[in-house]
Parts: C-alpha cells; structure tokens; sequence
C-alpha cells in the first residue's frame, strides 16, 4: 500500500493571522476576528501567526498588547512561530519605500490638510468632513524623473509625508495618491500591513468588514511591490444596538476571561456571531473540546 498522499493530507501550506492594533482589550468584535480566522486556519491544518499592528505609535498602547495576549492565551487561540510587532519592522518598511521610490512610484509632500481641502474646493469637488481626502496632486511630479530616482535623493530625515503616485484608474478615483509614511515618520497602515503580510508568508486573510475598503489598495500595493496576494475573507461585523460597529470609542466591553466559563461564554458569543450557533449546548466542554468542536463546525460550514 502505497503512503504517498498529496502533500495537502500532511498539512497545508495556509498561512494565516490576527493583527490587532492595541488600542484596547479585546471586545466581541475583535474576538470573532481572532476566531474566525484561528478556526480557518485549523480547520485548513494550517498556521495561525500574530502581529501586534502598534505601527501607530501614539495611538498604541503597551498595556493594551499585554491584555490582548492575555485574553488570547485563556480563550486556547494559541499562535504559531514568533510574535511580531510592527513597531519594531520600520526598516523592512523603509526598504519598501525606497523600492518604490526607485521605481518612481513614490514621492514627497508637504501639502497641509487645508490645503488640500481649499485645492479640492478650488476643483469644485466637496467633500464631508470625516470622508479621506482624495489628494489632488499638487505635489506630484509630472514624471518622477529619472535622475531622482536614485536612493542619494532618498531623505527621510525631513519631516515631510511620502504618497505613492498611483498608475490604476479606479483607486485614482476612489482614494487618490495615498499616504505611505507620514510626515511625523510613522508609516501607513497600508504599507505597513502589505509589507508584514508578505515578510510572514501569509496565504489567507480573514479579518472584518470594515476593513475591506483597503483590500483594493493592499492588493495594488503587492503589485507594485513584486508581492503575491493573498485570498482574502472579511467577517461580517458585530453592531450594537445602534447598528455601529463595536469599538472602544463606542465603549465597547473587554471580554471576560477570569475562568474557563466566562471565556466559554465569550467564545460562544463570538461563534454564534460567526454562525457556528450548533455549538451553544456544548457547555460542559473545556475550552480545547470547545475550540476542537468549533472547528469542526467551521469546516462543516464552509464547504
Ligand atoms: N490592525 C488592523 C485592525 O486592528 C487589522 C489589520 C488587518 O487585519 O489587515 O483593525
Ligand atoms: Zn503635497
């Protein structure tokens, strides 16, 4: 009897991960991220990495990331290989750019926001106030040329913003050149996630709802930076009473995980969330039984 199985029977080359900002403990919403994309990746035998997204110095808060962990740990969401923190990766972000920037896909700015907002006025274009600015272009070279494409031209040492000078018609439209790296020196979201997504090998994203606006933006940036896309699944949210999406600034509560029975509740919670309701007579489980039968039903669901 012959043992060769396809190599996916001894385990998957699925690659995925949970990359929350630590702005605050984990809330409900933010659970059924972490499990929903822990359960993808078990229910594929593949591997379930972490990444701490504090790109964002300011808005990071260090006690946040050890409560994050700590609710990780007791809810049995176990990651794979080592923790990363974006904090920490400003080099590989700095190495993009200046990949970018040699391609002529990059350049700076120093536009303020009220400028930019009296140049779109200027255009007859409104926007509302809390909408993204779609950048008009003042600061964007006809052509990059070529003599600056050249790393000695490459300073960030100076307090100004880098955008990407975009080739694609639709994100033209809809986002405009957007920002790489601020002028305070903390890089973007976008680039950030891009680069750690590609650096970790990452085959799946699943992550929520409200995020899937920068997907566009995130796959054009792996093209432009020679990188694979990955697949992408976005989890429906979890509204409050007021159909808002929970978040600290609408108070959401941390998740209770003092014992076993209050962090089976919040998992509960979180899976009936994601439509694994089955499973809510399961309350004798321990939260390895739990997390074996949830991937199960994960799995039954999906296919
Ligand atoms: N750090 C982002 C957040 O917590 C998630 C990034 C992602 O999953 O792509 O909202
Ligand atoms: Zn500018």
């Amino acid at each position: 009897m012959s043992t060769l199985q396809p190599a996916t029977f001894f385990g998957s080359s699925y690659r995925g991960r949970f990359a929350p900002s630590p702005t605050g403990p984990l809330h409900l919403g933010s659970l059924a991220t972490a499990l929903g994309s822990w359960l993808d990746a078990r229910a594929h035998q593949g591997k379930w990495l972490l990444r701490i997204e504090d790109v964002d110095g300011p808005r990071s808060l260090p006690r946040a990331t050890t409560t994050i962990l700590h609710q990780l740990s007791a809810c049995g969401l176990q990651w794979d290989e080592e923790l990363i923190y974006q904090s920490q990766r400003t080099s590989y972000y700095e190495t993009a750019l200046l990949q970018l920037f040699q391609a002529g896909l990059a350049y700076t700015c120093t536009c303020s926001r009220q400028q930019i907002m009296s140049a779109l006025a200027a255009q007859g274009s409104h926007s509302e106030r809390h909408e993204e600015l779609i950048y008009p272009r003042i600061c964007r070279p006809i052509q990059i040329p070529h003599s600056l494409a050249n790393s000695e031209f490459f300073n960030l040492a100076s307090p100004v913003a880098w955008r990407l000078a975009l080739q694609a018609e639709e994100l033209k439209q809809s986002v405009g050149d957007f920002v790489l790296r601020r002028a305070d020196g903390f890089f973007n979201y976008q680039m950030a996630v891009v680069v750690d997504d590609a650096a970790q090998n990452i085959t799946h994203i699943v992550r929520g709802a409200d995020l899937a606006s920068n997907t566009a933006r995130q796959v054009y940036l792996q093209g432009v930076l020679g990188y694979p896309t990955p697949h992408y699944l976005h989890l429906p949210l979890v509204l409050d009473q007021r159909g808002e999406k929970l978040s600290k600034q609408t108070l959401a509560t941390a998740i209770a995980t003092e014992n076993p029975q209050l962090t089976l509740q919040a998992l509960q919670a979180a899976a009936n969330h994601l439509g694994l309701a089955n499973l809510s007579n399961h309350h004798h489980l321990t939260i390895a039984e739990w997390l074996h039968a949830a991937t199960h039903a994960w799995r039954e669901q999906k296919i």
